[in-house]
């Protein structure tokens, strides 16, 4: 038997039972069914047994009402798996008046013009963690107003079906982003190797290598060889070999050295050693070929179309050239850089291993104010070992959220991954791992692109793969601010800003930073200025030094621009050496 005053309360109530503060959970239903004066025999709600009863009778009657119209309520849950569902998340006030008017005919006047408007999809939209309304829920507000939609005469469960299913398409800027980056990303040299190791042990024979480095070939030899070997020759001239450098130290038996071509003490190592043979027209072609794909990849990035953070600008728009500053990133003021969409942070986390490279202490790190850098984008900080767990906290600590962890397979100058990493207590580290956090909701980023997955060679310690600037610049586009910290001379790069204490000198193209900047050292003059006389021998050297930066920064940076940009290797470093003695000499006089 349907409970027909149960029906006339959702029909005149279910603007109120959808929406907040009850948005549609049962018990609160319930209680406004009760104190609504609908069911005249339900009293006395004091009594906790007689309530639950009552409840469960109120329960029965709703699914009556679901059994004679099926559509007419629906939950959060399906009825089929929730034995008894919280939440009513849609009411068709069409089909509960249709069942009314079966006990009071034409009570309601049914018109089926009216219908859409009667029939009010839920306004109690799902929520998201920010209590903003959901797009789906949004666009089908939208659609109650829309005169189309009733035209169309769509039934709502149809409707909200096909909106369900186009909002869980990729949009194509995805694809479109995606396309973008593949053809208008560089080509790299590449060579393949050879794996046939005959060859490499037929070429050992007829090399003649001297100081590493190998002079010439024996063509007899290696014509000999191929007329046992077919194929020898056309491999050679097509592949990278690696021929073992065999020394008298050298014990085949030991096999090969783990450090192979980045071996310090090569001239007394007695693992093996390999030098890359590549024959000089192979390196030309490959040269040759790999400059006219990129010939081309630069023409299609000249196609002005739209994605996400490659603006049509970026046809007629270069990068701005790379920039830097060389300061202690410990001591420096980073709202001088203003903010960025992109930021890599390579810091040398105090592992204890003899590194080449100064290393800042952990607190040191967490103390950094790197939350001033950026107000919404993505952040890739490098962590070892132990250091993982610390960098997700500081990310945490600086307002980032840890979306992803890429990984760096490292591999050697034979191009295998390493087996016998040099570092791990437990397991040999053949990989390095880079976290990925992100701050805000920046719609800007252009997502589904890259993978999570690096694959190239190490290089000096603690180089890292510059794979990941392509990466963070297709996630950010070309004209994005990007900064680099705790970076040397061989990460400055185009549309990049490097800090760190090992670049060499200081570059700045954009003009408020560098005003920022003149502003910044002229203070921290003046307080080292009024500090020293009070100050101990052991403060005056680091006074001196302090001068020393400053005198680069100051004066010299100028002079340093066009230095750099005529040979950037050398002259900007020798001058401000020199600098250096005078001040010192100046120094020692007084
Ligand atoms: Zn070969
Ligand atoms: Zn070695």
């Amino acid at each position: 038997m349907i409970n027909d005053k149960l029906v006339l309360f959702l029909i005149q109530n279910y603007d109120d039972v959808l929406r907040a503060p009850l948005s549609g959970q049962l018990k609160d239903v319930y209680s406004l069914y009760v104190s609504g004066g609908y069911e005249d025999c339900i009293k006395d709600l004091g009594s906790g047994q007689e309530s639950l009863l009552q409840f469960e009778k109120f329960w029965d009657d709703l699914k009556d009402i679901i059994f004679a119209t099926p559509k007419s309520i629906q939950f959060e849950q399906n009825l089929l798996v929730a034995e008894r569902p919280e939440k009513i998340i849609f009411l068709d006030v069409f089909s509960l008046k249709i069942l009314y008017n079966k006990f009071h005919p034409f009570y309601y006047a049914l018109k089926s013009s009216s219908s859409s408007s009667d029939m009010k999809m839920s306004s109690v939209t799902p929520k998201t963690d920010s209590g903003e309304p959901q797009l789906l829920g949004r666009l089908l507000n939208v659609l109650n107003w829309d005169d189309n939609v009733k035209n169309q005469g769509l039934p709502r469960e149809q409707l909200s079906n096909r909106l369900q299913n186009l909002l869980r398409e990729k949009p194509s800027s995805f694809q479109l982003g995606r396309e973008r980056a593949k053809y208008t990303t560089k080509v790299i040299e590449y060579i393949p190797i050879c794996s046939d190791y005959s060859h490499a042990s037929f070429l050992s024979t007829s090399v003649y290598i001297v100081n590493n480095k190998i002079v010439s070939l024996q063509w007899s030899k290696i014509s000999a060889c191929q007329e046992n070997h077919p194929g020898f020759i056309e491999c050679i001239q097509s592949k990278i070999h690696f021929i073992p450098n065999i020394k008298p130290q050298t014990d085949i038996s030991l096999g090969d050295c783990s450090y192979l071509d980045t071996c310090h003490k090569l001239n007394t190592c007695r693992y093996v050693h390999y030098l890359q043979y590549i024959p000089s027209c192979l390196q030309e072609r490959a040269h040759h070929d790999t400059a006219s794909q990129n010939k081309e990849i630069e023409s299609n990035v000249l196609t002005p179309f739209y994605t996400l953070g490659n603006c049509s600008a970026h046809s007629i728009k270069k990068a701005l050239p790379a920039q830097w500053i060389r300061c202690d990133v410990r001591k420096f003021d980073f709202k001088i850089l203003g903010k960025f969409s992109v930021v890599i942070a390579d810091p040398a986390w105090n592992i204890h291993m003899n590194l080449p490279y100064g290393t800042c202490n952990d607190i040191e790190l967490l103390g950094l104010p790197l939350h001033e850098l950026q107000d919404e984008g993505i952040i890739f900080l490098w962590v070892t070992g132990r250091a993982i767990e610390l960098g997700k906290e500081s990310l945490n600590n600086w307002g980032y959220k840890v979306i992803n962890e890429v990984s760096w397979i490292k591999t050697n100058q034979l191009g295998r991954t390493i087996v016998t990493g040099r570092t791990g207590h437990w397991l040999n580290h053949s990989k390095e791992h880079l976290l990925v956090g992100l701050k805000g909701d920046p719609k800007w980023i252009n997502k589904h692109i890259d993978i999570d997955l690096i694959v190239s060679m190490t290089r000096e310690t603690s180089r890292k793969p510059d794979e990941l600037y392509g990466i963070a610049e297709r996630l950010a586009g070309t004209h994005a601010r990007k900064l680099e910290i705790f970076g040397r001379d061989h990460n400055t790069r185009p549309g990049w800003f490097t800090i760190g204490n090992q670049v060499t000198g200081n570059r700045i193209y954009e003009m408020d930073v560098e005003r920022k900047c003149q502003e910044f050292i002229k203070n921290k003059n003046n307080s080292h200025n009024t500090g020293t006389k009070k100050s101990d021998k052991k403060s005056n050297s680091k006074f001196q030094q302090q001068q020393y930066w400053n005198n680069i920064n100051n004066s010299n940076y100028r002079t340093e621009i066009k230095q750099k940009n005529s040979n950037k290797n050398q002259t900007g470093f020798e001058s401000t050496q020199q600098q250096f003695q005078t001040l010192n000499n100046l120094y020692f006089a007084q």
